[in-house]
């Protein structure tokens, strides 16, 4: 039974696929630059006896075809970059590059899909189908090394049906999954919003233009994007985590830089809210006496689980774990560039717990004290195997 086979295989590499996780642990690389990272890829897929070949700059496609005859064609896909953090943690294996850390797991990603690679090779003889394996860089930040493995063909020749994605998840406790059908993770656009006065005297108001008062009510106003012209139905978030007036007590600064940061799950809705917001912004400051600079920075589109797929991917998943260890996930406004696979091409992405409550393992994603209970790794290494093999029919 394949079920059996894909769970002994994963637990005789098991031990080795820690060894693998602990590595990339150590060595994080920021964003584009995982050239160690990719280095270690290869050279594993080289030991494995695994062909792939160098896509995306640091980036890595590998391929397994299986002995019997069929079309099909899934991708599997883990991302290989790390954080600007500093990592706060006594393990052995902490990061040894000042200021690096996999603080959002992707050490986990790539090396649970080195395993399920291992797993799918040991049953080349005897699955059809084929498997791509997708190490991409730069997941962290805009534009999302996704965007240039797609530009650089990873999903042609031959053309994938489907792409399988992971992320790990300390708040589901290892050796479960969350996963939710349609609409998931939220498309994330960065605001930078320069509001212009004229700075003076705090007691002489009325000779100055305060920028203060402006960017207040430009701020207040923009809500109104989200409270009164989002559908109620399309989640939307708008939030200013940074708000500089650098005046003092009695100084009126010349202007107020700001900084937010904008999501939402429908792209016609998001085209439309940026014209909206950049409008108000500026005719509202102009009103007001002052100017205003609002420049979009586009970042990743939302994230859609296909629901047919999602559907075959959620039974697969019950029966390697058992239906009690698959959780419905609600959606999540944060954004991940997996989201340009799912844009493209039917997909499906899923969170692998990696908590421990009994161990203490639960620090969110990007802390400085992040880490997985490496347990999860005899799950996911297999679990991904057996999902890529039966969607492609086994
Ligand atoms: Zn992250
Ligand atoms: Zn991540």
């Amino acid at each position: 039974m394949l079920k059996e086979k894909i769970r002994e295989l994963s637990g005789q590499i098991h031990s080795d696929v820690i060894r693998l996780r602990r590595h990339l642990h150590s060595y994080p690389e920021l964003s584009f630059e995982e050239h160690e990272t990719s280095a270690f890829v290869k050279s594993e897929l080289d030991r494995i006896g695994i062909p792939w070949k160098p896509v995306a700059g640091t980036g890595v496609l590998a391929t397994i075809t299986g002995k019997l005859p069929s079309d099909k064609v899934v991708a599997v896909r883990a991302d290989m970059d790390a954080l600007p953090i500093q990592e706060m943690s006594s393990v052995p294996y902490a990061s040894k590059h000042p200021n690096v850390m996999h603080a959002c797991g992707h050490d986990f990603h790539t090396s649970s899909l080195l395993g399920t690679a291992r797993i799918i090779q040991s049953l080349k003889e005897s699955f059809r189908g084929t498997v791509k394996f997708f190490f991409q860089p730069g997941e962290e930040v805009i534009p999302g090394g996704a965007s240039h493995m797609i530009r650089d063909g990873v999903l042609d020749n031959p053309k994938v049906q489907a792409v399988i994605g992971q992320h790990a998840m300390p708040r589901i406790e290892a050796g479960k999954i969350g996963i939710r059908k349609g609409k998931h993770m939220a498309s994330m656009d960065s605001l930078f919003v320069r509001i212009i006065g004229r700075g003076g005297h705090g007691a002489q108001p009325h000779l100055n233009i305060d920028p203060v008062v402006i960017a207040s009510h430009v701020i207040i106003a923009l809500q109104q994007i989200v409270s009164r012209m989002a559908h109620p139905g399309d989640p939307t978030v708008l939030s200013f985590g940074k708000v500089i007036a650098n005046g003092a007590i009695n100084v009126i600064p010349d202007e107020v830089y700001m900084e937010g940061t904008f999501r939402a799950m429908n792209e016609t809705w998001r085209d439309k809210a940026h014209v909206r917001m950049k409008k108000m912004a500026e005719e509202m400051a102009g009103a007001m006496g002052g100017k205003c600079e609002f420049r979009i920075q586009r970042g990743y589109p939302f994230l859609v689980n296909e629901e047919k797929l999602t559907e075959e991917v959620h039974r697969h998943a019950a029966d390697y774990l058992g239906e009690e260890n698959v959780l419905d996930e609600d959606i999540w406004m944060a954004a991940e560039d997996f989201a340009y696979y799912s844009q493209v091409v039917d997909s499906c992405f899923y969170l692998c717990g990696v908590g421990n409550r009994e161990k203490g393992i639960r620090s969110s994603l990007h802390t400085p004290t992040f880490d997985i209970d490496e347990n999860a790794l005899a799950m996911s290494t297999g679990l991904m195997a057996y999902i890529a093999l039966k969607q492609l029919g086994n």
